[in-house]
């Protein structure tokens, strides 16, 4: 069974070409951020579980290692790494329209 991408209105699985998954990280501070972004579109969601999967669809580029998709011509599957800290922050919402402010803010933009 190909794990489905937990976002809102997403339906991407691990078996969908070009696409990579991504388990939910175990630390457990980077963890509730990555719950918190699926929660702000998905009200009724509550934990990932184990099977819990996001797509790359909702990380920023900024959020992988090393840029481009070696390999992507040769039709190898290779998996792009997301950086240690990486938050999913491309969600499509949910039809609330509440746009706050710290979506953006608390990015880890710590330097
Ligand atoms: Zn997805």
């Amino acid at each position: 069974m190909p794990n489905r991408c937990v976002a809102y209105s997403c339906s991407n699985t691990t078996n969908v070409a070009g696409i990579s998954t991504y388990y939910f990280p175990k630390d457990s501070c980077l963890k509730k951020k990555f719950v918190d972004q699926v929660k702000k579109t998905r009200d009724k969601w509550s934990e990932p579980t184990a099977h819990s999967v996001l797509c790359c669809n909702h990380f920023s580029q900024d959020c992988f290692e090393g840029g481009f998709e070696l390999g992507k011509g040769f039709g190898i599957k290779k998996k792009r790494k997301l950086k240690e800290n990486a938050v999913p922050t491309i969600f499509n919402r949910n039809q609330r329209d509440d746009c706050d402010s710290t979506t953006s803010a608390d990015k880890e933009e710590s330097v």
